[in-house]
């Protein structure tokens, strides 16, 4: 199915991911299934809107950046009903933002200084599997030393979590702190303090989606101004906003 949206212009264009139901059949499975779901998938959003691929080919224009976790089921474009080219998207194992990670910090820098988005939006998943082995003490392999970075976030806010008594209730506000945790990262990198040096645009939000119910929580996260972090992780340019 094809679903038609207007655009800012008020021109309908075509919302181009087939919302297929659970019971519909796909064309032939494995490999070979997805080139022919790919054919007819173009196929078709080139018949609602024929310059869609070819203007979308000149530039790209997104106004966010979404830092979201690898899962399968948290698939970007789809929660938020956005087109290609109006998201940029990073994903890894439960949404982290390490200022070591280059491939982040690339993409970050990318996005905030060349695309010049205004939103980077943080969003973490209620029952990420992620936080769920970060909570153990198995040995998964080298992923193990990702999620110490979750580990720490745990540590960090002991009473906090300790006090929760159903475990599926404690990973869920572990991966909330999580979210958190990783818009500060945002906010504290090089990357975001000197576009606001600047004077340039950006708000880091911070989100988290229910698989169970498709939806998307606000977790009223906002930063948009560097007097936002603590004083100790600001860079030169924004230290001036210091006040404390
Ligand atoms: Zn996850």
């Amino acid at each position: 199915m094809v679903v038609f949206a207007a655009d800012p212009d008020g021109r309908k264009r075509a919302i181009i991911w087939a919302h297929r139901s659970m019971s519909e059949k796909r064309v032939p499975e494995g490999i070979e299934g997805l080139l022919e779901n790919n054919r007819a998938w173009a196929r078709q959003v080139t018949e609602e809107d024929p310059e869609f691929f070819r203007r979308l080919s000149r530039q790209q224009n997104p106004e966010y950046l979404w830092i979201g976790c690898a899962d399968s089921r948290v698939p970007a474009n789809e929660i938020v009903h956005l087109l290609p080219g109006e998201l940029f998207v990073h994903r890894n194992v439960a949404n982290l933002v390490v200022h070591t990670d280059m491939n982040c910090m690339a993409v970050l820098q990318f996005a905030i200084e060349v695309l010049r988005v205004k939103h980077v939006i943080v969003c973490g998943h209620y029952g990420c599997g992620g936080v769920k082995a970060a909570m153990e003490h198995e040995q998964f392999g080298l992923i193990d030393n990702w999620l110490r970075h979750i580990k720490d976030i745990y540590l960090h806010n002991l009473e906090v979590l300790e006090s929760v008594a159903d475990p599926g209730e404690r990973i869920d506000r572990l991966c909330e702190l999580n979210v958190i945790s990783q818009v500060f990262n945002v906010c504290s990198s090089t990357i975001c303090q000197n576009a606001w040096a600047r004077n340039q645009p950006l708000a880091v939000h911070g989100w988290i989606y229910g698989l169970e119910d498709g939806l998307v929580k606000d977790l009223s996260v906002v930063v948009d101004r560097p007097e936002q972090i603590p004083a100790i992780y600001r860079m030169p340019m924004t230290r001036q906003a210091d006040n404390t």
